[in-house]
């Protein structure tokens, strides 16, 4: 487990009473597991999961296992355990064992045979709507199958049968015989093996019948010695089942189930069936697409390892539902990168500014400092020509009071070189600004002993020869409202946020930014943190924003419910 660089974790339930079985001597070490169902990428709320399943195995000396759950053939590919790995792996985390459930498909078999031999589980030959009447309501028992007595050599021979391949899909299933009375409906007979001819991505056409994910899920973790199942809380009615199995099966070990509340975000979706339809249906790129909570459009939108694991800790283990606001990740990816990303001027929106007083075809070069805290980051040298670009925000004609960045006849600061004063104004010939005139004081040089004026306000700036063209994309809430599968109304997909995404394909770049590969993230000065997309070319980069440098959105949020 190499991703333990956390602060001190806090406590929890899970942490605590881990601590305590171990102190009472009831394990030796703590062995975990993460078992995604290889049909989509995974996502944020994965992540939770994960951190906390390796961080207990590491923290109690023992180890977690990575178990693709794909006992359901019909949407599992092998595109999705490769993401899967590749996902887990970059978040940091070292697996045990690479497992799968359908390798347990024979032993999983003998335990169903072990079973009915026993007189606890018997072949249904209703259909699965019969058995899903028959089954009751909270308030209402359920009713036996008429098949529930059959001997314990007649379903032997069924269910050898059904194995073979005997019967068409869906003709009888195998189903436990527990309780139709029990309070809880897992317990009412449940189904424990079903006839599907499905070709499986592993066991090929081996099989033509699947264990259900009950009987797979509590037994493989018996198989694998998993000390701790842990699991979301739509489980918790799951563990009565998930405990008779183990009592009543002739399983290695006997692992214990233990749940914990999703994380739940606002502003996006987190379940996989929605995402699914988000990238099929093409409201949004793909998997990987920036503005998708999967753990893939996270690392491509910019967001580091280390900020995902410290929000997963931050955000801490309850049996509570709760909604966390998508700003508190992207807190926890500015605080990470405000230590170690290093400083970049880049302009989005460029402006022309010509430097009357400078001398034409002369490139001065200024040294500038990568990080203003850290000085083992080093420096830098930046070009400034006659010509430079600056943002068109930071220039207004007619400016209020309080704005203290370009106007005309005013004067400001260009980061790491000097103040400049604006003169003059160039139009085209529909009256807009396309050009400023200004001049800088030679004087007031950055770094220049006594001589640094002040001005109130600074902006950032590119050379305009020296720059590099670039597109830049900008990322903004997928959603525009806070609960989008919340709605009883309309379709989540009615809630996407038509400007989720901003392309500007004019920014200029400090020369260098070219060069950056995927993996390195850069703070724009005054602008956040920036990141190479895939779809840069040589003669092309791409950058995304990974977030700004100050929580906009809490801002916003703040003046509405202020009513401004
Ligand atoms: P989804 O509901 O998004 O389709 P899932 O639970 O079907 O997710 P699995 O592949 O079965 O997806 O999940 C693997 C593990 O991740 C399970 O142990 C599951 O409980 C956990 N998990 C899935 N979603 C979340 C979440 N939002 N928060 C915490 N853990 C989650
Ligand atoms: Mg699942």
């Amino acid at each position: 487990m190499n991703a333990s660089t956390s602060p001190t974790p806090p406590a929890h339930f899970i942490r605590t009473r881990i601590a305590r079985e171990l102190a009472q001597g009831l394990h030796e070490r703590v062995i975990t597991r993460f078992p995604p169902e290889p049909n989509g990428y995974l996502h944020i709320g994965h992540a939770k999961s994960i951190v906390l399943n390796f961080a207990m195995a590491a923290e109690f000396g023992g180890y977690t296992n990575l178990r693709f759950d794909d006992t359901n053939p019909e949407r599992e590919e092998q595109r999705f355990i490769d993401s899967i790995k590749q996902d887990v792996a970059w978040l940091g985390y070292q697996w045990e064992n690479e497992c799968y459930a359908s390798d347990y498909f024979e032993t999983l078999y003998a335990y169903a045979l072990h079973l009915i031999e026993h007189g606890l589980a018997y072949i249904d030959e209703q259909d699965a709507e019969t058995i899903r009447q028959q089954r009751g309501t909270l308030t209402e028992p359920g009713r036996n199958s008429p098949f529930r007595e059959r001997p314990i050599e007649e379903n032997r021979d069924l269910f050898l049968r059904m194995r073979a391949g005997e019967f068409t899909d869906g003709a009888m299933v195998l189903r436990a015989k527990i309780d139709m009375a029990a309070a809880n409906i897992n317990l009412r007979d449940p189904v424990l093996y079903r006839i599907r001819r499905e070709h499986h991505q592993r066991t090929g056409d081996d099989w033509c019948i699947y264990p259900s994910y009950d009987f797979a899920h509590g037994q493989s973790d018996a198989i694998e010695h998993i000390t701790h199942s842990l699991c979301t809380l739509e489980f918790e009615d799951h563990r009565p089942l998930y405990d008779w199995l183990i009592e009543h099966l002739p399983v290695p070990s006997r692992p214990v189930q233990i749940e914990f509340s999703r994380l739940n975000m606002d502003f996006t979706v987190m379940s996989k069936r929605r995402l699914t339809r988000l990238v099929d249906e093409g409201f949004v790129a793909g998997w990987d697409d920036p503005r998708m909570p999967s753990i893939a459009g996270l690392r491509r939108r910019g967001f580091t390892p280390e900020s995902i694991r410290n929000f997963c800790t931050e955000i801490g283990v309850t049996k509570s539902e709760s909604i966390i606001p998508f700003g508190v990740l992207e807190r926890n990816l500015r605080d990470d990168l405000n230590v170690r990303a290093p400083r970049r001027m880049a302009v989005l929106k460029p402006l022309k500014v010509v430097l009357t007083n400078f001398p034409e075809g002369q490139t001065e070069w200024v040294e500038v400092a990568n990080h203003p805290q850290d000085s083992a980051m080093g420096t830098r040298r930046v070009p400034i020509t006659r010509e430079i670009f600056i943002e068109q925000d930071d220039f207004m004609e007619e400016a209020p009071k309080k704005f203290f960045r370009l106007k005309p006849g005013g004067e400001v600061r260009l980061r790491n070189a000097f103040i400049i004063r604006c003169d003059d104004l160039v139009r085209n010939g529909d009256g807009e600004i396309i050009e400023l005139r200004c001049s800088f004081d030679e004087s007031s040089r950055s770094g220049l002993p006594g001589a640094e004026r002040k001005v109130k306000g600074t902006i950032h700036w590119v050379s305009a020869e020296h720059a590099v063209g670039a597109e830049v994309r900008l990322y903004d809430r997928l959603f525009n409202v806070p609960h989008p599968a919340g709605d009883k109304e309309l379709d989540f997909v009615e809630h996407l946020n038509p400007e989720s995404l901003e392309i500007l394909s004019d920014a200029r770049l400090e020369p260098g930014l070219e060069q950056a590969r995927i993996g390195e993230f850069f703070q724009f000065e005054r602008l956040g943190y920036f990141v190479p997309d895939p779809d840069a070319t040589p003669q092309r980069p791409v950058f995304n924003r990974a977030v700004t440098l100050r929580d906009t959105w809490a801002r916003l949020e703040a003046q509405m419910s202020a009513g401004s």
